[in-house]
């Protein structure tokens, strides 16, 4: 799978992707990523990327024509890509589902805007617009990175143990259960609110028990408790399976019985 990035600031996206899974996943072949500089693409001496908005206003735009070169230079090198996505706060929410749907592509392109954004005719040659959150960044390198890192992790073999993901939060609708390492017990007297003692944050016993099916249900139940706790929105379009049908009734009939309590 391939990734051009147009960017004005290479570095940005060059050096997070130095590093880790992605480095890794680059090294080895799975993942082609290459940083367009869009002043490349510029025919001024200046190398001129961006111009005042008409109308007038503060800050500056992105021009059209550098773009445009960048995409068609791509576009000769590796033929039409299947997605070019325009980085913005204005697009459309990125979730997992985009990053599941996005690593069967073969060739994505992500424009990084800067300023006030890109000039708005930019938007002829993009096939989506992707915010990453309800916020306003500097610029568009962040979140290509973001959506680049989602999208590989869907990438076979670029995850060491392609089962994490399957299990990741929001990848079937539900949170992540909770994570236990060594060592069993952890005593400190900083986590204690009494002076002169220590506290105790101990691994749930069925996480030391062996029991592969009690430890099953048990990651079932807690993840299913996080996602009604945090995130019960999710619960509409996660997919369960009878037994976690089960537990989120009773899970559910546990939150009924405390509320009335506190009612009562
Ligand atoms: N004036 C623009 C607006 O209000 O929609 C904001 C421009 S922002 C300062 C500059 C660039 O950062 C955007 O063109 C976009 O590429 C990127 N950007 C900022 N926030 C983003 C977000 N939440 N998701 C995706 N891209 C974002």
């Amino acid at each position: 799978m391939t990734f051009d990035i147009v960017t004005i600031f290479p570095a940005m996206i060059e050096q997070p992707l130095a590093a880790g899974v992605l480095g890794r996943a680059i090294e080895r072949g799975l993942l082609t990523v290459k940083v367009r500089d869009l002043r490349d693409f510029t025919t001024d001496r200046h190398r001129v990327v961006d111009d005042v908005p008409y109308g007038g206003g503060p800050g500056m735009v992105l021009k059209p024509d550098p773009i445009f070169r960048a995409l068609d230079a791509i576009e000769a090198e590796r033929g039409r890509p299947s997605a070019v996505i325009l980085t913005s706060p204005q697009g459309a929410r990125f979730t997992q589902a985009d990053a599941k749907r996005l690593s069967r592509v073969e060739t994505i392109v992500v424009l990084c805007g800067r300023y006030e954004g890109v000039d708005e005719r930019v938007r002829e040659r993009v096939t989506e617009e992707v915010s990453i959150g309800d916020y306003v960044l500097t610029g568009g390198e962040l979140p290509a990175l973001v959506i680049l890192d989602a999208v590989a992790r869907y990438v076979p073999g670029v995850v060491g143990d392609e089962d994490s993901v399957t299990h990741d939060s929001f990848s079937r609708g539900l949170l992540d259960f909770p994570q236990f390492t060594r060592p069993p017990v952890i005593r400190s007297a900083r986590l204690s609110a009494e002076p002169d003692s220590e506290r105790e944050l101990t691994v749930p016993d069925v996480l030391l028990s062996g029991n592969h099916a009690e430890i099953r249900r048990w990651r079932k139940r807690e993840a299913l408790r996080r996602t009604l706790e945090r995130r019960p929105d999710l619960l509409a379009g996660a997919k369960l399976d009878e037994e976690e049908v089960e537990i989120l009734r009773a899970l559910q009939d546990d939150r009924m019985a405390g509320t009335q309590k506190v009612g009562e």
